[in-house]
C-alpha cells in the first residue's frame, strides 16, 4: 500500500482515544497493587527442574565473583575468560545457568529479537541458532553451551543466593554471603540480576482462597499440564477450564498452546498487547554460512543497532517489527525538506509512523479474529512502545477456537479470585486452574530486587547511594562502591530490544578494566565523584525516557503511569541513543585511559 492509499489517519481521535484508554488505567497504587509469590504460592518458587545439592560452605577468596548465571554472568565472565582472569565464580539461584531462561519454561516460550543478535557469543561458540527466533530450549542450551565453552561451570555456585555483599576496606576486597553459609571473599563483584528475577502477582483479593490449581508462568507445571517445554501438547488438559491471568509477552506465546488443550481456556485481559506479525524461519545453514564470515555478529549487532535506535546503516540485516517502527520513521524524516527539521517535525514523524503502524496493527487483528466483539477487544489503544511490543503468527488466531475465550475486563482487570474462580465485571467464571502471567517487579528498587544491599566504603550501602535515584558512571560503576560493577542496560545504552547487546559491551568494559587493574598491580577501583555526577548531569541533559512516557497507558516501562521525578529521570540510557553510547564506551575501554576512575595500589 502506498502512501496515497492509506486511508487518512484522524490524529487528534486517536490521542483522545489513547488518552481515554490510559485514563482507565490509572490507579493511585502503581507498583503496590501486585504482590509476590508468599503464601500458598511460595512453593512455587523452588527449583522444579534440578535437585538441591549439598555442600560445604565456601570460604575462599576468588578474583571475580558473579551475581546471577543469566546472560549477563555468562558474557561477563566470557570476557574475563578471554581477558585471563581464571577464577571467575557465577553466583546463582537456579540450578544451572541460563537466568530468566532458566526459570521460564513455559509452552510457547522463545526469544521475540532475532536469534542473530539476541543470542550472545554465538560466533566464538560457534552456534548457528535453528530459528530466526530461537525456542527456549535451545536458548537455556547455548546459555550452558557457553558455560562449557568458557569453563565457568568450574567456579559456580548453583542454588545459592546472595544475601550480602561488604566491602572490606582493610584487605580491598568484598566478602560474599549467600543463603547456604558461603562467606568467600573476592577483589571484584560484578552483579547481573536481571530485570525479571522476581515474579509478581496481581494484589487480588481471594487470591489464597482458590480451592484449585495454581501457578505462575515462570514456574509452569508440566505435571498437572502435561507436555513438555519443547512444545509437545498439554495433554492433560482436555477435561480442564483453565483461566490465564495476564496478556503481556508472556501470554501471547503460551496462549495458542493452552488454546489447542484445554476444554475452555478463558483469558482474562486488562491491556491488549499489540501483536505484530512474527515470521519466524528455520535457518537455512547454506545461507547462514554466507553471512556467517568472521566478525559476523558483532556486525548484525551494530546493524540491529543502528537501524534501531537511529544510527545510519545502509541496509537492514534483521528486518523484524522491531526495525520497522525505525525504518518508517527514517523515510519521513528524510522526506521533511533540509532546513526545516526541528525537534517538532522530529516529534511528529515520529507520532505519524506510530499512528500508521498501530493502524495496522489493529485492521489485522480484525482480518484474522472472527467474532467482531474479540477482535474490538483484542486493538490496543496506545503507541507501540507504550509497552512491550508483541509478535506472534498464532496468538490472535487462537481466538478463533471454541473453547478459547477473551474476557476483556476494560482496562479494569480481574476484581477477584474465589474458591471456585475469578471474578471479572461482577460474574464468576468456574475453572479448574489458574495461571498467573503477571510478570515480574520491575519499577520497584535495585536493592529490594537483588535481595541483598551492597554495603561499600565506609560503609555506604547502595540503597542510600541511590535513594533519590540510580547514580552511576556509564551504568557500570558506582562512586563508593570499588571494584564493583553493574551488568544492565540502564544508564547505558539501554537498548530495550536487545538485552543482550548491553550486556556484552559492559562484560568487555568490566574485563579490560579488571585486566588494566591486574596488570598493573592495583587493588582497587572506584569512580570518582566527579565522574559520576558529570555522567548523571549528562544523562539528565537528554529529552528523558522514550519508552514509556508518562502519556502511555500504565505499565512497567512507565513505572505504572506514576510519576517517580528524579527516579524517573535517572531511569534512562545515554541522551545521544545506543550507537553513541557503544561508540563511546568503546573508544573509553580501548583508549587505556580509563577516564572517571582511579586506581589506587594495596
Ligand atoms: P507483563 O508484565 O508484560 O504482563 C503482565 C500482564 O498481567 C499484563 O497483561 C497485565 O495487564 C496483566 N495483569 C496484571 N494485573 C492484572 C489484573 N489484576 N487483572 C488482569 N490482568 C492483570 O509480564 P510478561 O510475563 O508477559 O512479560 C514480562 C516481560 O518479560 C516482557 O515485557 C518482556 O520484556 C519479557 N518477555 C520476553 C519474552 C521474549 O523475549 N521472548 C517473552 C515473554 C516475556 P496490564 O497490561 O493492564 O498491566
Amino acid at each position: 500500500m502506498t502512501a496515497a492509499d492509506r486511508p487518512a489517519v484522524d490524529r487528534d481521535g486517536l490521542r483522545r482515544k489513547y488518552r481515554e484508554e490510559r485514563d482507565k488505567r490509572l490507579r493511585p497504587d502503581g507498583n503496590d497493587q501486585y504482590r509476590r509469590l508468599t503464601g500458598r504460592f511460595s512453593p512455587n518458587l523452588d527449583d522444579p527442574y534440578l535437585p538441591v545439592i549439598e555442600r560445604e560452605p565456601r570460604t575462599d577468596h576468588v578474583t571475580v565473583a558473579f551475581v546471577g548465571g543469566g546472560f549477563a554472568g555468562l558474557v561477563t565472565g566470557a570476557r574475563l575468560k578471554e581477558a585471563g582472569v581464571e577464577d571467575v565464580r557465577i553466583v546463582e539461584k537456579g540450578g544451572d545457568f541460563g537466568g530468566t531462561w532458566y526459570w521460564n519454561r513455559y509452552p510457547g516460550a522463545q526469544c521475540d529479537t532475532a536469534s542473530f543478535v539476541y543470542m550472545p557469543l554465538l560466533e566464538e561458540t560457534g552456534h548457528m541458532p535453528t530459528e530466526k527466533y530461537a525456542h527456549a530450549p535451545e536458548i537455556l542450551e547455548h546459555c550452558r553451551r557457553i558455560g562449557k565453552h568458557y569453563g565457568l561451570y568450574d567456579h559456580a555456585l548453583f542454588h545459592t543466593e546472595v544475601v550480602g555483599l561488604e566491602w572490606d576496606e582493610a584487605r580491598s576486597r568484598w566478602t560474599v554471603r549467600t543463603d547456604r553459609g558461603d562467606a568467600f571473599t573476592a577483589q571484584f563483584v560484578a552483579m547481573g540480576i536481571g530485570p525479571f528475577n522476581v515474579p509478581k502477582l496481581p494484589g487480588i483479593p481471594g487470591i489464597e482462597d482458590f480451592g484449585g490449581h495454581a501457578f505462575h508462568t515462570s514456574r509452569w507445571d508440566y505435571a498437572y499440564t502435561g507436555g513438555d517445554p519443547s512444545g509437545a501438547p498439554l495433554d492433560r488438559l482436555a477435561d480442564r477450564r483453565v483461566a490465564l491471568i495476564g496478556t503481556g509477552a508472556t501470554a501471547v506465546q503460551c496462549v495458542p498452546h493452552l488454546a489447542r488443550a484445554c476444554r475452555e481456556l478463558y483469558v482474562f485481559q486488562r491491556t491488549p498487547s499489540s501483536v505484530d506479525v512474527r515470521d519466524n524461519r528455520p535457518t537455512d545453514p547454506e545461507w547462514f554460512a554466507t553471512i556467517a564470515t568472521p566478525g559476523w555478529q558483532q556486525r548484525w549487532l551494530e546493524n540491529f543497532t543502528a537501524n534501531q535506535s537511529g544510527g545510519r546503516a545502509e541496509e537492514d540485516l534483521v528486518m523484524d517489527g522491531w526495525t520497522d517502527l525505525a525504518r518508517r520513521y527514517r523515510t519521513r524524516i528524510n522526506a521533511v525538506p533540509p532546513g526545516q527539521l526541528t525537534q517538532d517535525t522530529l516529534l511528529a514523524a515520529f507520532e505519524d509512523s506510530d499512528f500508521e503502524k498501530m493502524e495496522e496493527i489493529r485492521a489485522r487483528v480484525d482480518a484474522v479474529v472472527d467474532d467482531p466483539e474479540t477482535a474490538r477487544g483484542l486493538k490496543a489503544w496506545y503507541r507501540q512502545l507504550c509497552k512491550r511490543p508483541c509478535f506472534h503468527d498464532e496468538y490472535l488466531q487462537a481466538y478463533n477456537l471454541p473453547g478459547t475465550h477473551l474476557v476483556d475486563t476494560d482496562g479494569k482487570g480481574v476484581e477477584r479470585i474465589t474458591e471456585r474462580g475469578v471474578v471479572a465485571a461482577g460474574h464468576e467464571y468456574e475453572v479448574d486452574c489458574v495461571i498467573y502471567a503477571s510478570g515480574f517487579e520491575v519499577g520497584t528498587d535495585y536493592t529490594r530486587r537483588s535481595g541483598y544491599d551492597p554495603v561499600g566504603r565506609g560503609g555506604l550501602r547502595l540503597s542510600d547511594h541511590w535513594s533519590a535515584g540510580m547514580r552511576t558512571l556509564h551504568g557500570i560503576h558506582v562512586h563508593g562502591f570499588p571494584n564493583a560493577f553493574l551488568v544492565q542496560p540502564t544508564q547505558g545504552a539501554n537498548h530495550i530490544s536487545n538485552i543482550p547487546h548491553n550486556l556484552t559491551e559492559a562484560g568487555r568494559t568490566i574485563a579490560a578494566t579488571v585486566r588494566h587493574a591486574l596488570d598493573h598491580g592495583y587493588a582497587r577501583v572506584e569512580a570518582t565523584r566527579e565522574a559520576e555526577e558529570g555522567w548523571v548531569t549528562l544523562l539528565l541533559s537528554g529529552a528523558g525516557r522514550l519508552l514509556g512516557s508518562p502519556d502511555c497507558t500504565p505499565g512497567y516501562y512507565n513505572n505504572e503511569g506514576q510519576d517517580r521525578g528524579l527516579k524517573d529521570r535517572l531511569n534512562v540510557g545515554h541522551p545521544h541513543g545506543a550507537v553513541a553510547y557503544f561508540a563511546f564506551i568503546d573508544r573509553w575501554r580501548t583508549s587505556g585511559d580509563f577516564e572517571g576512575l582511579e586506581f589506587h595500589r594495596p
